[in-house]
């Protein structure tokens, strides 16, 4: 069957057996791709058949290939055995003659299978898109074909722009040696994308021959692209100069973080002699640990006889398809609140590839022809991990895991299934491999160890067990499988070792060791809810920071002082209306609720810059994060800020709120709002004005403290913001990432600034940034002399336990000393030196 709209065509299999992708062929040149992309099939017949209708444009001279041109303009070369020109035609009749129309289907060309077989050095045949400029190949199956079933989707690449005008507009050409360690695996990958998206011109990526548009990952990956590899870049649009630009820049620049995110923290390999009772494998996140063996089963599909009905299909994919996507949103907006950047750029990575048009064009086309939904999604993943298996990159190859990932989602919201498991807490799970969300569940599960059969040490499991300190290991080999359900083992991911069948000593000992951990972290836990004081008896404010009445309740019971930071945009972002005055002050309300009798800071809304409202319309601005964000929001809508300081001045008891202002910058922003606020309380009737503090997020309030803290109760520093713009570095760029650390010397700097001008006036200086939660940070903010740290509600014992072993005259002796280094991670090294972490 052909869907030929004129741009897109599906080709048929033009001979009958199993399917290769190009990679896998045994000749050089055509495995490069370097005749153009295609597919092979190894032929079972001895007919050669065309695989749509068309002209035939060329016949070699010698039978053994012949060029069709297809109605919409693709040029297919069909090239029968490999080096098959030597044979001088023998073996092979010609059917058609060059010039004729054929059918789809129609036999071109029949061989003399024994003959040939024994005379060349292999049948494989070839299938070549050779105006690959044009259009792009896209594999619909890579398993055994029949003649006449659906093999190739042919798609013009006109079709797969976004904007499909651009094709006219201005070109521009570069090219670039790529600087990301490993190539171009996902994340630089994700990277790019986003960098072209950013613009309306069409952008795409050459190399050896083969060529992807940059707004499809699975397209970018599939390249095989090294390190120091040099591609070419082609834009064409209206921007096509200033996108070519900015794509040879992100090419050209390695991800700093790349060299943690992905290096295998152990080179443990299974390449070792064989130890009785034990499984070698290659440590992903280190740890040792014992307990009863889990095995996780993958998902079975139940059979697929066709003949589904393709609008019925269609839509349970869409809606599963929907599904998935919220539910990885979802995922993102967490680890987004918690600045989980690993967890935020897997995640991020997962949601542009559910978009890719490489998947969901050849899912939808199976689904056309009939196949049952959860069948087309199945096999149009199978096909790109391939593809991305026979690249012969192992961290690509590694990426298919988060392919698969998706594979089981769209699956089980398919199938109706939860993709939830039951596994019990320190368990110690066993699989075939498992994904990135495999892995969130398992954790919040308390499971105590993973291991895999496969997986690399690399991969994005591995990335996310090393972050949540998660023992495991990968590769341990399929005979992992076969071990029996609920058997004692020890997992030293150090060693590289799954012991199988450890004596009651060996697992008593690792237990104990296990058990000292827990002990450890169940002790910060009991003391959580104490005040926390410094050997010498100075108490500092351990408060947490929230951004709704949940996150409160959650830090309230995980023993917080208080709530120190209250981000009130949840209230405001991602709905069609304004919250109105008494939803808002129900909101704060039930925040002040959940705090017991504990008080409660509660920042005035930060939005403008990049959190824009649908139904608040700001200008649009060149640059938005030195805009109208924060406070400044103030001068362009009053009305919002008085009503929200409206909403929070009724609250009950207002003794426990205090009102934090962001982003200011001058003194007389504080006294316009100060002024504005008193005047509301005499309106309310309100006799005692709450406290109200500044956020010191920008390097001009950090240089002004002494003037604010004049006029203001409390000084608390942003240190994500006072990064931001001290370093003039993004706080959200991937590539800077690495390098937007709080602990620079000049930060610190500010940080000592705020406290002195502070200190004059006799206010109190809190930290509610990331830096807070940074238990290397925590002597150095100390002895600067911070006296409050809103820190995220799970750390709240653990920064406590780390204030209550320190001593406040030595925090303050080596913390200035700290000043004079010359970088954020000189500063962490010594700060290692002075107080090590337990
Ligand atoms: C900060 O900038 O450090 C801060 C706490 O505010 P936010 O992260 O909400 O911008
Ligand atoms: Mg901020």
């Amino acid at each position: 069957m052909q869907n030929n709209n004129n741009k897109e065509l599906t080709l048929s299999a033009p001979l009958s057996g199993p399917v290769l992708t190009l990679g896998k062929v045994p000749d050089a040149v055509f495995a490069s791709g370097a005749m153009g992309d295609g597919i092979a099939i190894d032929p079972l017949n001895d007919t050669l058949h065309a695989p749509c209708a068309g002209v035939v444009i060329h016949v070699a001279r010698t039978g053994h290939a012949l060029t069709l041109r297809a109605d919409n303009g693709a040029e297919i070369l069909l090239h029968l055995g490999l080096d098959t020109v030597e044979l001088q035609g023998d073996g092979f009749t010609v059917l058609v003659k060059e010039g004729a129309r054929v059918s789809n289907g129609q036999p071109l060309l029949r061989y003399d299978l024994d003959k040939v077989g024994q005379q060349c050095k292999s049948l494989i045949s070839l299938l070549i898109l050779t105006n690959g400029e044009r259009f792009q190949a896209r594999p619909i199956t890579l398993k055994t074909v029949k003649v006449g079933e659906p093999l190739l989707h042919i798609v013009s690449r006109e079709n797969t722009s976004v904007n499909a005008d651009v094709s006219d507009g201005p070109e521009a050409k570069g090219q670039v040696r790529i600087a990301h360690r490993g190539g171009l695996h996902a994340r630089p990958a994700a990277l790019i994308r986003q960098t072209a998206q950013g613009f309306s011109s069409q952008s795409q990526l050459h190399f050896a021959g083969k060529s992807a548009p940059c707004t499809s990952l699975i397209g970018l990956m599939g390249l095989a692209i090294g390190e120091q590899d040099e591609v070419q870049v082609s834009c064409q649009g209206p921007d096509a100069e200033a996108a070519l630009q900015a794509l040879l820049s992100a090419l050209a620049t390695a991800l700093p973080d790349d060299h943690h995110a992905d290096a295998p923290v152990s080179v443990a390999t299974n390449k070792r002699p064989a130890e009785a009772g034990v499984l070698h494998g290659v440590c992903a996140a280190p740890g040792l640990v014992g307990g009863p063996l889990f095995r996780l089963h993958a998902i079975k599909l139940p059979s697929d006889a066709g003949g589904n009905d393709p609008v019925q299909q269609k839509q349970a994919l869409d809606l599963a398809l929907k599904q998935v996507r919220s539910d990885i949103d979802a995922t993102l907006n967490q680890a987004q609140k918690h600045r989980n950047t690993d967890e935020e750029a897997i995640f991020a990575a997962h949601l542009a590839l559910l978009e890719d048009p490489a998947l969901l064009d050849a899912a939808f086309q199976s689904i056309e022809q009939g196949s049952a939904a959860t069948h087309a999604w199945s096999q149009s993943i199978d096909v790109q991990c391939e593809v991305l298996l026979n690249t012969g990159s192992a961290l690509l190859a590694e990426r298919a895991n988060d392919l698969r990932d998706l594979k089981q989602r769209v699956l089980r919201a398919l199938l109706g299934e939860a993709w939830h498991y039951q596994v019990p807490a320190g368990a110690i799970v066993a699989a075939h491999e498992l994904t990135p969300s495999d892995l969130l569940q398992l954790s919040a599960q308390g499971v105590a160890g993973l291991c895999m059969a496969e997986g690399g040490a690399t991969s994005h499991v591995a990335i996310l067990a090393r972050g949540k300190g998660l023992p495991c290991m990968v590769a341990l080999g399929s005979s992992l499988l076969d071990q029996a359900q609920g058997q004692s083992v020890v997992l030293d991911a150090d060693g590289g070792r799954l012991e199988l069948a450890p004596s009651a000593e060996r697992l008593a000992e690792v237990q104990q060791a296990q058990i000292d951990r827990q002990q450890r972290r169940a002790a910060q836990q009991t003391q959580a809810h104490l005040p926390a004081e410094t050997r010498n008896g100075v108490h500092i404010e351990v408060v947490a920071n929230v951004a709704s009445s949940h996150e409160a309740a959650d830090a309230f019971a995980n023993g917080a002082d208080g709530v120190g930071l209250l981000r009130t945009e949840f209230l405001f972002v991602d709905r069609q209306t304004a919250p109105d005055e008494n939803e808002q002050r129900a909101a704060y309300q039930a925040v002040l609720d959940a705090m017991g009798d504990k008080s409660v800071i509660i920042r005035t809304i930060d939005v403008g810059g990049d959190k824009q409202l649908d139904y608040l319309p700001l200008p649009v601005e060149a640059n938005p994060v030195l805009g109208l964000r924060g406070i400044r929001l103030a001068q362009a809508r009053p009305e919002i800020l008085d009503q929200q300081l409206r909403a929070l001045l009724q609250v009950s008891p207002l003794q426990r709120c205090r009102i934090l202002l962001p982003m200011v910058t001058e003194v007389d922003e504080l006294l316009h709002i100060r002024q504005r606020v008193d005047q509301l309380c005499v309106e309310l009737g309100i006799s005692q004005r709450p406290e109200i503090g500044v956020m010191i997020e920008v390097p001009a309030a950090a240089l002004q403290a002494e003037q604010l803290a004049e006029h203001a109760d409390f000084l608390s520093i942003g240190t994500n913001d006072l990064s931001q713009y001290t370093l003039a570095m993004d706080r959200d760029h991937a590539g800077l990432a690495a390098r937007v650390d709080a602990l620079h010397p000049a930060l610190l700097r500010l940080i000592a600034m705020t406290c002195a001008g502070a200190a004059v006036h006799k206010r109190w200086v809190g930290v509610c940034g990331a830096l807070a939660s940074d238990p290397l940070a925590t002597p150095v903010l100390i002895g600067l002399g911070v006296s409050e740290l809103s820190v995220s509600p799970v750390q709240i014992g653990e920064i406590k336990d780390r204030v209550r072993q320190l001593h406040q005259a030595e925090c303050q002796r080596l913390s200035h000393d700290l000043l004079k280094l010359s970088s954020a991670a000189a500063v962490r090294h010594a700060c290692h030196q002075h107080w090590p972490l337990r």
